[in-house]
């Protein structure tokens, strides 16, 4: 096994490193104060290629694959985790209409998510389905030649700033699962109101509910078929799913970077902190944990790449990175002490945003349980 990246792809690392130092880096801690959404980076990091790492080049992408996307994601998540959100909400949808759309849509709706001129999201989740996403109750009647889109989604990435993105319903409801369809629309339309949600963390990455009420589905927005819409889902989650991981292996290694540096100046007892046997400890543990992490999603990026299937991989791997962000967070604000609960420095922000990572994309549990149940037979990962 060759650990090596090609030229090609440490040029990518290396370019994604820059700019995240130089553009996203320096006001980290202000967008995340004032909760700003920045429009200007999502148009940098289309005019990037950032975006197309997974498109090829007739919809506008660079086709260099999904590990290139894996270390931009890192590099960005490590300067500021709620900016590599938008890097899924452009390349989610992208990489679905790739996958499921007729060629017409691929080159209608495409090249925007890619360029960053229209910001994209995706609406799975509502007030009584997340992790069942069965559960939903949004539906799609058919009228005319398109549909009439009723229902509420909740804890949606850029529901107040997004231009389109994919919205799932149920066409049939009497079919369950088989009945939900997934559309791609224009969602700056009459018909759907929004409203933003407050969190814990990730604030620079708005989150909302999107309501629609007898909103107009136009003609040639339905992706695939009616009752394709769960298939779409699921596919769609596991390509976001690693990409999610990707940015929690970045929140791991910024926390771990954090707390190297602290331990190597903070001096208590009259020696470095980073003397002390139990600080070296906890940092040993930020590495393992950090380097584990980076190599599972490696894994699941390569296997993507050569078109293998990789949904067992993703899930390790995302579980793996989540809870390593979240345990470097968590210690290196120990590490940190006083210094660490204090909004000055970063930490305490790593470690709001790590949280993130253990719910979104599929929570820590729902990875446990597809790993789990593959491994005792009852439900096959990859098929
Ligand atoms: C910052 C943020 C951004 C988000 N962005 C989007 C977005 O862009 N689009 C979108 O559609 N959604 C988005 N979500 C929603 C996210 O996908 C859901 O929060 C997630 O699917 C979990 O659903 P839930 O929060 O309703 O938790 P629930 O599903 O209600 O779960 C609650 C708890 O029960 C556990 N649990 C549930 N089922 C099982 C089970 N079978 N076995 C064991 N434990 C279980 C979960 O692990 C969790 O600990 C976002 C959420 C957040 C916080």
């Amino acid at each position: 096994m060759d650990f090596t990246l090609s030229e090609e792809l440490a040029a990518v690392k290396e370019l994604a490193h820059e700019f995240a130092e130089k553009e996203v880096a320096p006001s980290a801690a202000k967008d995340d104060r004032e909760h700003v959404f920045r429009r200007d980076l999502v148009t940098k990091m289309g005019e990037l290629g950032f975006f197309g790492c997974v498109i090829p080049e007739a919809y506008g992408g660079t086709n260099l694959g999904f590990m290139a996307l894996a270390l931009i994601s890192e590099e960005i998540a490590r300067a500021h985790s709620a900016i590599r959100v938008y890097i899924n909400m452009q390349c989610g949808p992208a990489l679905t209409l790739l996958d499921f759309a007729s060629e017409e849509q691929k080159k209608r709706f495409i090249p925007g998510l890619v360029s960053g001129q229209t910001v994209g999201c995706f609406a799975i989740t509502e007030p009584d389905a997340g992790s069942d996403v069965s559960a939903m109750r949004a539906t799609a009647a058919k009228s005319g030649d398109g549909y009439v889109l009723n229902g509420t989604k909740t804890w949606i990435s850029n529901a107040t700033v997004a231009d389109a993105g994919i919205v799932f319903a149920y066409t049939d409801r009497s079919l369950k699962h088989r009945g939900m369809s997934a559309f791609y629309v224009n969602i700056k339309q009459p018909g759907v109101s929004h409203r933003n949600l407050d969190k814990l963390g990730a604030h620079a990455s708005p989150t909302g509910e999107v309501t629609f009420e007898n909103f107009h589905i136009p003609k040639g927005s339905l992706l695939g078929k009616e009752g394709d819409g769960f298939k779409i889902c699921m596919t769609h989650l596991s390509h976001t799913r690693l990409n999610c991981a990707a940015g929690a292996v970045g929140v791991a290694r910024a926390a771990r970077e954090a707390a190297v540096s602290y331990a190597n100046q903070r001096q208590q007892f009259g020696q470095k902190i980073g003397e002390f046997e139990m600080i070296q400890d906890q940092i040993a543990q930020m590495i393992v944990r950090e380097e584990a992490a980076r190599l599972l999603v490696h894994r699941a990026a390569w296997l993507a790449d050569q078109h293998k299937p990789c949904n067992l991989e993703t899930s390790i791997a995302k579980y793996t990175a989540a809870e390593a962000a979240y345990f470097n967070a968590d210690t290196a604000l120990n590490i940190l002490g006083a210094y660490g609960y204090s909004t000055e420095f970063p930490v305490e922000r790593y470690l709001r945003d790590s949280k993130s990572y253990q719910i979104v994309e599929g929570s820590s549990n729902i990875q446990k349980l597809i790993i789990a149940q593959d491994a005792l037979g009852y439900r096959k990962a990859n098929r």
